[in-house]
C-alpha cells in the first residue's frame, strides 16, 4: 500500500478531540500508510517575504504533519484575496460578490508554487497524493513542473459553478487547464460533474473518452462524483456523551411547551440565511397557529469577519430577526433566537435531538453535513423532519428531505408548515431512509472510493 500524502489548506490534528470527520477519516488511512499531511499552518511568519514560508515538521504517532507558516503578504493575496475573495463567491454562483478586477491572483500563484517548492523534498516515489479544495487547484501543475510523477488526485469540497459563470473570472482557462494536471478529479455531485464536463467541451473542445475520462490540454483527467458523508460512528458516541446529554435535557426543558425548528451556520451568505429568516416570518404570517409556538433557533457561527460582505449579511440577519422578534414576539415567546456564535460539536446532537425540524436551506452549497449530522442524531421511534435546499449537494442524495426552492420563501414557509404537521408514521419512514443513505455512504466510504479510484487509475 502506497503512503498517503495528503495536502489542505489548514491541517487538523486528527487526534484533537475537536477535529471533524474529515481528519478523523483521513487520519484513520494516513495513520494505516505511516502518511504525510501537508498545509498552512494558520500562521504568518513577522516581516516574512514573500513567495517564502518556514516549515515545521513534526511526528503525530505514525503521522507526519508538515505545517507552513506563510507571510502576511501572501496570506492576504493566496487565502483572503483569491481563494475567498474571488474562488468561493464564483463557485457558489456569487458573481456579485467577487473581487474579479484584483491583482491577487499572482499571491495565489506564488503560494501554490511555494506550497509545491517545500512538499517536493518531502515526497517519496511511489505516495499517493491527495489535494483538497480550491486554495490548491494549481498545485498539481506546480509538482509536475517540478518533475514530479506520482499519482495525484484532486477533491473539490465546494461546488462547481456552471461554465457561463466560471468563464467570468478572466483567467478561468489557466484555472481549468491546472485540473488536467491531476489523474482523478472529484466532485460532491453531479451537478458539479456536468459542469466541469460542459466547460472543457465549450471552452477546451476536450472530448469525453471512455468512462468520465476527459481529453484536453494534451492531457487526459478522470473526473467522478464523491459525496461526502459524516462519521456517523462517531457522531453516535458524541451523541451519548455527557455534554450533548445535557444540551438535550436542558434546551427540552427550556423550550417544553414549543415546537422547536434548528438552522446551524457559518455566517455565510451561500447559505440563504436572510431567506431563511422571510420563510419562518412568513410561516408565523400565513399559519398564525404557529404564534406563541414555533420557535427558531438560529445559530450563525462567525467566519471570515474581515471581509466586507459577511458584515454586511450579518447587519442584514439582525436586523431581520429583529424585526420578526419585534412583530410577532410577546412576553413569553421569542420566535426568532439568534446566536452568533460557535456551538461546541460536541454540544450539536443533542441540540438537534431536541429539535422537530431542521432548515438547511442554503443557496448554494458544496454538500452540507449539518443536514446529514442531523438525521443522524434523532431518535428513530419520533424524529424530526429535514426542510433541505435542492441547491446543497446533499440534496442529490437525501430525496426523501422535504426538497425545497429557498427562493421561494412562501414555498418554504409551506413545508415548514408541512415538516411542523408531518405525522409520526411519514416522519419514521422518511427517516429510516435517510439514515440507511447516510450511513452506507460516510466519509469512510468517501476516503476509500476516491482512493481506490485513484490508485486504480491506469
Ligand atoms: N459546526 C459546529 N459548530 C457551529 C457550527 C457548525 O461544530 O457552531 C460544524 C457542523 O457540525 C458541521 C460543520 O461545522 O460539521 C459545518 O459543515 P457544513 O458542511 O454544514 O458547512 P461548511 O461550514 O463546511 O460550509
Amino acid at each position: 500500500m502506497s503512503r498517503l500524502v495528503v495536502v489542505s489548506n489548514r491541517i487538523a490534528d486528527p487526534r484533537k478531540p475537536a477535529a471533524g470527520g474529515l481528519a478523523v477519516a483521513l487520519g484513520e488511512t494516513l495513520k494505516k500508510t505511516g502518511g504525510l499531511w501537508f498545509g498552512w499552518s494558520g500562521k504568518t511568519v513577522p516581516d516574512g517575504m514573500p513567495g517564502e514560508g518556514k516549515l515545521n515538521v513534526h511526528t503525530a504517532g505514525t503521522v507526519t504533519l508538515a505545517e507552513l507558516d506563510l507571510a502576511e503578504e501572501d496570506v492576504d493575496a493566496y487565502y483572503r484575496g483569491y481563494s475567498n475573495g474571488v474562488l468561493w463567491p464564483v463557485f457558489h454562483y456569487r458573481l456579485d460578490l467577487a473581487h474579479l478586477e484584483s491583482g491577487y491572483l499572482s499571491g495565489y500563484r506564488r503560494v501554490n508554487r511555494l506550497f509545491a517548492r517545500k512538499l517536493a523534498p518531502l515526497l517519496r516515489e511511489d505516495d499517493l497524493i491527495w489535494i483538497h479544495d480550491y486554495h490548491l487547484i494549481p498545485l498539481a501543475a506546480e509538482l509536475r513542473a517540478m518533475g514530479c510523477a506520482n499519482r495525484i488526485g484532486f477533491f473539490l469540497h465546494i461546488p462547481l459553478p456552471p461554465q457561463q459563470i466560471l468563464a467570468a473570472i478572466p483567467s478561468h482557462e489557466w484555472l481549468m487547464r491546472a485540473l488536467f494536471a491531476y489523474d482523478l478529479v472529484g466532485f460532491q455531485s453531479e451537478a458539479d460533474l456536468l459542469n466541469f464536463s460542459h466547460y472543457v467541451q465549450a471552452e477546451a473542445t476536450a472530448e469525453p473518452v471512455g468512462v468520465s475520462q476527459f481529453r484536453a490540454f494534451n492531457s487526459t483527467v478522470q473526473a467522478g462524483t464523491f459525496p461526502i458523508g459524516i462519521d456517523v460512528d462517531e457522531f453516535r458516541r458524541l451523541g451519548q456523551a455527557r455534554e450533548a446529554r445535557d444540551t438535550y435535557d436542558t434546551t427540552c426543558k427550556e423550550y417544553s411547551r414549543r415546537r422547536l425548528l434548528i438552522g446551524v451556520d457559518r455566517l455565510d451568505y451561500s447559505k440563504g440565511l436572510p431567506q431563511r429568516i422571510r420563510a419562518f416570518g412568513e410561516l408565523l404570517r400565513e399559519y398564525p397557529e404557529n404564534r406563541h409556538s414555533a420557535t427558531l433557533l438560529q445559530v450563525a457561527s462567525p467566519s471570515r469577519e474581515d471581509v466586507d460582505a459577511y458584515v454586511d449579511i450579518q447587519h442584514e440577519l439582525e436586523s431581520l430577526c429583529g424585526a420578526i422578534n419585534g412583530n410577532y414576539g410577546d412576553l413569553d415567546w421569542m420566535p426568532v433566537r439568534y446566536i452568533h456564535r460557535i456551538i461546541a460539536r460536541r454540544r450539536l446532537p443533542g441540540l438537534y435531538r431536541a429539535c422537530d425540524v431542521a432548515l438547511v436551506t442554503p443557496l448554494r452549497d458544496g454538500m452540507n453535513l449539518v443536514a446529514k449530522e442531523f438525521v443522524v442524531a434523532q431518535d428513530e421511534s419520533d424524529p424530526g423532519v429535514l426542510v433541505l435546499s435542492r441547491f446543497a449537494g446533499a440534496a442529490e442524495q437525501l430525496k426523501d428531505a422535504l426538497l425545497v426552492n429557498p427562493y421561494d420563501i412562501p414555498g418554504t414557509a409551506q413545508a415548514i408548515q408541512r415538516a411542523l404537521q408531518m405525522p409520526l408514521e411519514e416522519r419514521r419512514a422518511r427517516h429510516a431512509a435517510l439514515l440507511e443513505n447516510i450511513c452506507r455512504y460516510d466519509v469512510h466510504w468517501w476516503c476509500r472510493q476516491f482512493l481506490e479510484t485513484l490508485a486504480e487509475i491506469r
